[in-house]
């Protein structure tokens, strides 16, 4: 088919040069430019025009390619203006609809329609050379004569190998093009997914905390509701056996019993008070409602039990340092936060039998919006196989007689019945701090329960 067309172009009279040592050295150049790495396509066109240009003297080389806007391609002009685009949903060329080459002698009769640039005083051959990419054509080289001057076999020859070589280098740039925005959208989806992973990571974090402080709650809620009727029928007991030793000591006194007989019902009335303080301790445990709710300044709370402490703590060496920061007011029951505080710094000073320091700090995270109070001592610490039962209700390691193990689990639900949580870290032989985080109020509640709580605590 190609050759029709070359019969029709000896039909309009080309004359016949045979390719020269210039078309050669043009050839080798152009082909040296297409292999450049990294591809400049509107460069590399820009050279293959101006060699060929030189070669077909005097005809203008221009390439007109169909990159629709929407592909991304910029739209681009060459400075020689070579470079030329068209929506390549619209024919504009023979060329391009018959994807053969065409030969016209003189654009003023016969035209291709993509002529663009013919001078409408004088007749002018042009040469129109489909860019053809599988079944279709993407562009065209256009070579427009300004004078008419016919081109021989071999030169048209020639210009269609630099044409497929044209072709060839378009697509290497176009596959270039189309991976390095792969390449872009892979780098993007590697970054959603690695910020997926760590959001995932986070996710499964919390999970995991959220899930212990369940089994956690799960565990105290049985042992409280066991505790709650365990602890009701041994307080009703002890309490019918308190009176009867009130009256068998009176009975004793008035009969004159030897005084080793009262002795023993001093012994047996100090068990019997220890039992009550035990089921006391379980009722506590049981009674996890808070009864009164008012606004709590905790750096007051902290101030006031502290400096209650530090008498009855007078004989252990132990010092208190404390950090009191930015502490809005919480709602909750002060009792109750007294309670926990006094079990924790009791249990600071357990730790520290050569006595040492307590530090309690507060502060707040506001990203949580929750207030932070630490407990921090450089005690005994807890061992890392004793850490995860610390909470649990009876768990103790003091001495008998001296620890029920209800401190810590009657803590955890005040603090829980507060809408916080209670954590523990720790070193054995370095210390051990319990955080305490409770929600802060809205600042609208924090005013309001601001004016409560200068008329209350
Ligand atoms: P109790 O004080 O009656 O033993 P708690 O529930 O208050 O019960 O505490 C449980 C156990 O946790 C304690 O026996 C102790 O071994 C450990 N513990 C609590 N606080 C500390 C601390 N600050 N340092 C070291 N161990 C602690």
């Amino acid at each position: 088919m190609l050759c029709d067309r070359f019969e029709y172009s000896r039909e309009v009279g080309v004359l016949s040069q045979g390719v020269s040592k210039e078309h050669m050295a043009a050839l080798i150049k152009i082909n040296n430019i297409t292999g450049y790495l990294p591809l400049d396509l509107w460069e590399i066109l820009g050279v293959i025009a101006r060699e060929l240009e030189e070669l077909y003297y005097p005809y203008k080389a221009h390439f007109h390619l169909a990159f629709p806007q929407s592909e991304g391609h910029p739209k681009h002009h060459h400075e020689d203006d070579c470079i030329h685009f068209y929506d390549g949903a619209e024919e504009t060329c023979r060329a391009v609809a018959e994807q053969l080459p065409v030969l016209v002698y003189d654009t003023q009769t016969e035209t291709c329609s993509t002529c663009q640039h013919k001078d409408a005083d004088r007749p002018q051959p042009h040469i129109c050379v489909p860019l053809v990419s599988g079944s279709q054509a993407f562009g065209i080289l256009s070579l427009l004569g300004s004078e008419p001057v016919k081109l021989s076999r071999d030169q048209l020859e020639l210009l269609l190998a630099l044409a497929n070589q044209t072709t060839a280098t378009i697509q290497r740039a176009n596959l270039f093009d189309h991976l390095a925005r792969e390449k872009e959208a892979l780098a993007r989806l590697n970054r959603c997914h690695k910020a997926l992973n760590q959001d995932l990571k986070g996710t499964i974090d919390r999970l995991k905390a959220t899930q212990q402080q369940l089994i956690l709650s799960e565990r105290l809620a049985a042992a409280g509701h066991l505790a709650a009727n365990f602890a009701h029928e041994v307080n009703n007991a002890s309490g019918i056996i308190l009176t009867r030793l009130e009256c068998l000591d009176l009975e004793a006194k008035e009969k004159g019993l030897p005084p080793s007989v009262q002795k023993d019902f001093a012994i047996i009335k100090k068990h019997i008070n220890r039992i009550s303080q035990i089921t006391y301790g379980l009722l506590d445990l049981s009674r996890q409602t808070l009864q009164k709710v008012t606004p709590v300044a905790v750096n007051d709370l902290i101030t006031e039990t502290v400096e209650f402490l530090e008498r009855q703590f007078s004989g252990n060496k132990v010092c208190f340092s404390l950090g009191l920061g930015e502490a809005p007011l919480i709602k909750g029951s002060f009792e109750h936060l007294q309670q926990v505080l006094i079990n924790l710094l009791t249990n600071a000073r357990d730790a520290m039998p050569q006595g040492g320091m307590i530090e309690i700090a507060t502060g707040v995270d506001s990203e949580k919006r929750m207030l932070i109070i630490a407990v921090r001592d450089n005690g005994i610490g807890i061992s890392p196989s004793h850490i995860d039962r610390i909470f649990d209700p009876f768990f103790t390691l003091k001495e008998k007689g001296t620890g029920m193990g209800l401190g810590l689990s009657i803590s955890y639900n005040i603090i829980q019945e507060h809408g916080g949580r209670i954590v523990v870290q720790s070193v054995e032989d370095e210390g051990t701090t319990f955080t305490i985080e409770l929600p802060v109020n809205s600042e609208e509640d924090s005013n309001h329960a601001g004016e409560e709580a200068d008329s209350g605590h």
